[in-house]
């Protein structure tokens, strides 16, 4: 049974639009001729198994949903880029976690150097919006002050079994972001990796005030960036994290693809 009327795809697409907007995407200057700040964030993907997060994020990365979907070992990590708004660029390195939610086994290997937590749950299935108090104490145990989390409620084309009203109660008691999403349709998937984004900058940017130690050197990284970014400059202050980020990748993709199915 659907739920979901006609005008709730563009209504998506509007408010993704109108977070861009915000961030002054519509300025006139001319794009090429500015330096962006580029943010490499890496973001994890957590909840109950079946909930949808290989959906949600064959969803985003593919723009493509199975009924029947099954992770393979090269979707377990995806890349995406994206331009936030005209002085920033976005790169997420995203994990999917897929066998060991089962026994919420999920090792440290998946918390290091994360930097915003997508917890979701299933709409349809009342049991997994109760396990994400358990979910929450394990990110707890595992991440630091700084990480941002959004609270996805998955399957909105299905029938509901956890009101709106429940999930916002749920998150402002914790002071979290929240989205209810359609892996299946589309509805607010952008909507949901935008509002992260938005969060895991401020965050960043709250820990770098915060970080008395830096020095001048380590805080400006004027490396040239790939063809495709030929003509933007790696302008923003990366932390030791961030900076050892894609070389400690390749050995946690190694290490990943192990674990994976
Ligand atoms: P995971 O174990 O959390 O990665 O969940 P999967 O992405 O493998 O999805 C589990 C099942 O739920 C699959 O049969 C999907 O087709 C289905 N599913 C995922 N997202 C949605 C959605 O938005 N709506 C509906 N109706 N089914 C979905
Ligand atoms: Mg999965």
């Amino acid at each position: 049974m659907s739920f979901l009327n006609e005008n709730d795809l563009s209504e998506s697409q509007n408010k993704v639009s109108s977070i861009l907007d915000d961030s002054k995407f519509s300025s006139k200057q001319n794009e090429a001729s500015i330096e962006k700040k580029i943010y490499n964030f890496k973001v994890v993907l957590l909840g109950d198994a079946s909930v949808g997060k290989t959906s949600i994020l064959n969803r985003y990365i593919k723009k493509q949903f199975s009924d029947d979907y099954k992770c393979t070992i090269s979707s377990c990590i995806e890349n995406k880029s994206f331009t936030y708004d005209l002085y920033t660029v976005i790169k997420l390195n995203i994990w999917d976690t897929s066998g060991e939610e089962k026994f919420k086994s999920i090792t440290k290997l998946y918390f290091k150097n994360t930097h915003g937590i997508v917890l979701n749950y299933d709409i349809h299935n009342r049991k997994t919006f109760e396990s994400l108090n358990d979910w929450i104490k394990i990110i707890k145990e595992n991440s630091n002050q700084f990480v941002s989390i959004i609270i996805v409620g998955n399957k909105i084309d299905l029938e509901r079994n956890v009101s709106k009203e429940e999930l916002n109660n749920f998150c402002e008691n914790y002071n979290f972001l929240s989205e209810e999403v359609s892996a299946k349709n589309g509805i607010n998937i952008d909507l949901l990796f935008q509002k992260l984004s938005k969060k895991m900058i401020e965050n960043y940017e709250n820990f770098e005030k915060e970080d008395n130690n830096k020095s001048e050197n380590n805080n400006i990284d004027n490396n040239e960036m790939n063809n495709e970014d030929s003509k933007i400059k790696l302008s923003n202050s990366m932390n030791d994290d961030n900076k050892n980020f894609q070389n400690d990748n390749i050995e946690k993709k190694k290490d990943k693809e192990i674990q994976c199915c």
